[in-house]
């Protein structure tokens, strides 16, 4: 894994997403701080982790220590969102929110203020490789509206079933941060080589 991590890093990508998943919140278990931690040693890009987690406010602290540049927690995990947010701010790590495909953007509207990025999700989350859900453009479109009403500068990301055909349209909605997966590591094409194909994309080539 440390591998393919420098390997994405030498191909030109921004952020290291790393998918954290408990197999409460979501089905699937990945692995946790250590893990982060490992990861840590093999780039110097910034690690954004996304915490797909029942209990966030459980993991904030070692995960800003395992070297977490940002720490994404989802609005639906916790009843005490505000609070995890600050305990990741305190923690040294910048705070996203992450919204489910049911989630409206007015879930998260007392918070977008606290945090530096909000991840709007394009599949549900805790299985690789899924369909794009086409309905996750007009909701970046919708955060892209809140966030510069309220003139806040965050950076929206959006994560599930990017690829070449699903960047342009996040990226004219307003999304900053395109996570890949599948079309990164999941294709015959060099990690690079395909990272360059969906950042031409998105911009608009
Ligand atoms: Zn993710």
């Amino acid at each position: 894994m440390g591998e393919q991590v420098a390997e994405a890093a030498e191909g030109g990508a921004d952020y290291v997403h790393v998918d954290v998943m408990d197999g409460r919140f979501v089905p699937n278990l990945t692995f946790g701080p250590a893990m982060v931690q490992a990861i840590r040693r093999w780039t110097d890009l910034p690690l954004d982790v996304h915490m797909m987690v029942a209990s966030p406010e459980q993991y904030v602290e070692e995960t800003a220590q395992a070297g977490a540049d940002i720490i994404t927690v989802h609005a639906e995990s916790s009843a005490h969102l505000h609070k995890v947010v600050q305990a990741v701010r305190d923690a040294g790590s910048k705070p996203g929110v992450a919204i489910n495909p049911a989630t409206p953007p007015s879930a998260i509207e007392e918070i977008v203020a606290e945090v530096d990025m909000v991840l709007v999700m394009s599949v549900n989350p805790g299985w690789g490789g899924q369909k794009f859900i086409s309905g996750a453009v007009d909701k970046i479109r919708r955060v892209r509206a809140m966030l510069d009403e309220l003139g806040l500068d965050a950076e929206i990301e959006v994560d599930g079933g990017i690829d070449p055909n699903t960047a342009r349209a996040v990226a004219e909605a307003g999304a900053d941060v395109l996570v890949a997966g599948s079309a990164v590591y999941g294709g015959a094409a060099a990690v690079a080589d395909a990272i360059a194909r969906i950042r031409a994309k998105a911009m608009g080539a």
